[in-house]
Order: C-alpha cells, then sequence, then structure tokens
C-alpha cells in the first residue's frame, strides 16, 4: 500500500467497510482521458443523458481534470468480483456497494476535517437508485437529487481510465465483456474513489 501521511485514519476505515484493497495515490497520479468519456455516448450506454452524474451532464473530462488539481490525494478502493457476477444482474448489487462504500468514505473524511472530499463511483446512479421513477430529479424541474447521500458521479464518464489506474495502483485486471468466459477470467474487479483535498 502507498502510505500517505495523514491519510491513514481514512484508509483504516475503508478496509473497515470490506473492501479487496485500497491505495491512496497523488490526485494528479489519476489518469483522464476525454475519449474514455465519449464511449459512454458511442456506443451508448444504457446510462448516457439518464442522471446528472452521467454525460452529457456533470463535469466533462477537460472540467474534470481541472478540477482534480485542488485535491492532494485520492483514495481509490475495489472489490474483487466473480466474473459470473459481473456478468448476471447481480453487478448492479456490486455497482450500488461502490457508491454506498464511496459515500461512506466521503463523509469519513469530511468529519476528518477533509471539507472538500469528493466520491466518484461506478455505473449510473439513475439505474441503482432511481430506476422506479422517469426521470433522474436533477434534470427535471425540481432539481433535486433523491439520493444525496448515496449517488456518486461516474468515473467513466469524467474520462478516467481505470485500466491505466489499476497498473499504477499494481491491480491484475482484464477486459471483461459479455463474451468473457469465467474459466478463462474467474475474476474483475469494480472500483470506487474518494478526492481528499
Ligand atoms: S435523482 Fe436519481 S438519477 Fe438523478 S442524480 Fe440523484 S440518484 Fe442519480
Amino acid at each position: 500500500m502507498v502510505k500517505i501521511h495523514g491519510t491513514e485514519k481514512i484508509i483504516q476505515k475503508t478496509f473497515e467497510l470490506g473492501v479487496s484493497d485500497v491505495h491512496t495515490i497523488s490526485a494528479e497520479a489519476i489518469p483522464i482521458e476525454a475519449h474514455l468519456a465519449k464511449l459512454c455516448e458511442e456506443p451508448k450506454c444504457d446510462g448516457y443523458g439518464q442522471s446528472a452524474n452521467c454525460p452529457p451532464y456533470g463535469m466533462k473530462s477537460g472540467q474534470f481534470r481541472e478540477y482534480v488539481k485542488q485535491y492532494k490525494h485520492a483514495v481509490v478502493f475495489k472489490f474483487d468480483v466473480p466474473t459470473e457476477v459481473l456478468l448476471s444482474e447481480e453487478r448492479r448489487e456490486v455497482s450500488r456497494l461502490v457508491h454506498e462504500t464511496a459515500s461512506a468514505i466521503e463523509k469519513f473524511a469530511i468529519n476528518d476535517g477533509y471539507a472538500k472530499a469528493k466520491g466518484l463511483a461506478a455505473g449510473s446512479c439513475k439505474r441503482l437508485f432511481c430506476g422506479e421513477y422517469e426521470k433522474c430529479g436533477v434534470l427535471t424541474r425540481d432539481g433535486d437529487c433523491r439520493f444525496p447521500d448515496l449517488a456518486k458521479p461516474s468515473m467513466s464518464g469524467l474520462g478516467i481510465n481505470f485500466f491505466e489506474l489499476s497498473r499504477l495502483l499494481g491491480w491484475q485486471i482484464s477486459k471483461i465483456t459479455k463474451e468473457s468466459n469465467p474459466d478463462d477470467v474467474p475474476m474483475g474487479l469494480m472500483a470506487g474513489m474518494v478526492l481528499i483535498g
């Protein structure tokens, strides 16, 4: 684990939340690539345009690159998940867990004095939290998120290169698609992060 002075308590808390691993990296090391954010649009993810936390809404990758400059560190965590689960409907439960974990770490960090702590997660919050509603609450006229304490911006939508990030952190990661055979690639992962200022 990379140890950065001041984040030890947050790392400890993150492990207590049941993650498979967590590292702290310098925020400026987060790999951000605009062309990856465009993959939400083409080929079109079913979360595209569905919530304020996914493209084309929210920050563009260039804005995110500037936004990250106000932070010193990023606490990045992962859950190791069997490929069979990632290829099934259960994937949603894992994705929801990533949002919940990022939210819990964000809250802990804020209480620990990092007032600007900002959690990011994987997957569309519309699918995970607002599936029973026709539209995202922020994108409709009332303008309020129904789950402000849980729903986090999508890391993919911000252009974070998760494969490169995993490489930097020493995590083994394979691309898993609908065609992947769990016998060949038995495990995958889902991850989230919290920016710490
Ligand atoms: S209202 Fe629902 S879909 Fe919109 S940002 Fe909040 S959780 Fe996501």
